[in-house]
C-alpha cells in the first residue's frame, strides 16, 4: 500500500460555547468530522483511512461517518501521542509506504495540500504544510508588550503532517516522554528531516466558537443562493377538515387529491424543486402510482430535500402563501409555521407562512377549492457559467 491516512479526533476537550467536541460540532449542516473525512475519500491518492476516536464518542463518530464506508475507528489513547500511535499501530499490517496524520477539526483541507505532502515524501522522510507568519509577533505579560520577536524564519504549522510510515512508527514507539506537540516535533527528535511544503490560509483549525463561525462564513461565500417558486391548488370535496402546512385544520370540507392533498407542502415542495433544477412534485410521485394514495405530505418534502442535499445544496429559507376565504388560516398560522420549519429543519425565523383571501373573487372567491405559493432558498455550490 502505497498512502494510508490517519485521522485523529479523540480529542475531548469542550472549549466555551461548545456543546459538543468540536469535531462533532455541525458546520453548514454536516459534522466538522464528516467533512474532514470526505477530503481524503475525495483524493484518489489515498488508499486507506483510520480514524482515532475517544471511545466515549463511538455513537457521536457513527453518526457522522454513517454511510462513508470507513473501517471501524480505533479507539485513542490518554493522549494526543498515544492516540496517533494507535493509529499507526492499525496500519501495521497493511504496511503502507507513506502516512498522513490529521487533525480531524480541520475541514477545510484541500486535495493540493495533500498532494503537496505526499510529493515531498518522495524526497524527505517528513513534510508538513505550514505557513510563514506574516503578523508582527510581541512577547507580552499581564496586560504589557515585553518587545518584539523576530519573525524571520517562523512559520505555522498545519496538518496534514506527512511522514514515511516505518520511521515515524518507530520514532512513536520509542517516544517516552509522552507529549510532543506534534508529530513533526516528535520525527525532528528522532533526526528525521521535516521538508516544508505551502500551507493553505483557509486550512483552519476548528478549536472554538469563533472558528466555527469563519468556517460557515468561509462555506457561505462559494455558495450561491438558488431561489424556487411553486403553486399548488386544490378543490374542495366531503370531508371534516384540510391539512395545510402539515397541520390539521377543521372545516366543513376536505380537499380532494391523491394524496393528504397540502396544497401548501405541494407548493413548497415544488418551490425546493425548482431551485435546485430538478422538476416538480407530479415527476417525482405521479398522482397514477398507488404508493402515493393518502400519503402525508410531508413525505414529499422530505423528499425534495434529500435532493437538495444530494445536489450539495441546503434550504435556508420557504415562504408560503396560502389563499382561500375559508377556513380561516389565522388561528393556525403560529403553528403552520412551526410544523413547516421542523420539517424543513430551519428555525422559525427563516420560516413564512401568509394568508390572504382573493375578495371573494375567483375560484376561491367562490369557495370551490384553495391555493398556494411558496419560494424556498437552497444555498448551492457555486458551478460558474
Ligand atoms: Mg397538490
Amino acid at each position: 500500500m502505497e498512502n494510508a491516512a490517519v485521522i485523529v479526533a479523540a480529542g475531548r476537550g469542550l472549549r466555551a460555547g461548545l456543546a459538543l467536541p468540536k469535531q462533532y460540532a455541525t458546520l453548514a449542516g454536516e459534522p466538522v468530522l464528516r467533512r474532514t473525512l470526505r477530503a481524503f475519500l475525495d483524493t484518489p491518492e489515498i488508499d486507506a483511512i483510520r480514524v482515532v476516536i475517544h471511545p466515549d464518542d463511538r455513537a457521536l463518530y457513527d453518526a457522522a461517518a454513517a454511510g462513508l464506508g470507513l473501517p471501524d475507528p480505533v479507539p485513542g489513547g490518554a493522549t494526543r501521542a498515544e492516540s496517533v500511535r494507535h493509529g499507526l499501530e492499525s496500519l501495521v499490517a497493511a504496511g503502507p509506504r507513506n502516512v498522513l496524520i490529521h487533525d480531524g477539526a480541520r475541514p477545510f483541507v484541500d486535495p493540493a495540500t495533500i498532494r503537496a505532502v505526499l510529493a515531498a515524501l518522495a524526497h524527505a522522510p517528513a513534510a508538513i504544510p505550514a505557513l510563514p507568519v506574516t503578523d508582527t509577533l510581541r512577547r507580552g505579560r499581564d496586560g504589557l508588550s515585553l518587545g518584539a520577536v523576530a519573525r524571520d524564519g517562523l512559520y505555522r504549522a498545519q496538518t496534514p503532517q506527512g511522514f514515511h510510515f516505518d520511521a515515524i512508527l518507530a520514532a512513536h514507539r520509542a517516544a517516552t516522554d509522552g507529549e510532543a506537540t506534534d508529530d513533526a516535533a516528535l520525527a525532528e527528535a528522532a533526526g528525521l528531516a521535516v521538508a516544508l511544503v505551502p500551507g493553505a490560509e483557509d486550512n483552519l483549525k476548528i478549536t472554538n466558537p469563533d472558528d466555527l463561525a469563519r468556517a460557515e462564513r468561509l462555506l457561505a461565500a462559494a455558495r450561491l443562493p438558488c431561489v424556487g417558486h411553486g403553486f399548488d391548488v386544490h378543490r374542495f370535496g366531503p370531508g371534516d377538515h384540510v391539512m395545510l402546512c402539515g397541520v390539521r385544520v377543521p372545516h366543513s370540507h376536505g380537499l380532494i387529491g391523491h394524496s393528504d392533498a397540502d396544497a401548501g407542502l405541494h407548493a413548497v415542495t415544488d418551490a425546493v424543486l425548482g431551485a435546485i433544477g430538478a422538476g416538480d412534485i407530479g415527476e417525482h410521485f405521479p398522482p397514477s402510482d398507488p404508493r402515493w394514495r393518502g400519503a402525508p405530505s410531508e413525505t414529499f418534502l422530505a423528499h425534495a430535500l434529500s435532493l437538495a442535499a444530494e445536489a450539495g445544496g441546503r434550504c435556508v429559507h420557504a415562504d408560503v402563501t396560502l389563499i382561500c376565504e375559508r377556513p380561516k388560516i389565522g388561528p393556525h398560522k403560529a403553528a403552520m409555521r412551526a410544523r413547516l420549519a421542523a420539517i424543513l429543519g430551519l428555525p422559525e425565523a427563516r420560516v413564512g407562512v401568509k394568508a390572504t383571501t382573493t375578495e371573494g373573487l375567483g375560484f376561491t372567491g367562490r369557495g370551490e377549492g384553495l391555493a398556494a405559493q411558496a419560494t424556498a432558498t437552497v444555498l448551492l455550490p457555486d458551478l460558474g457559467r
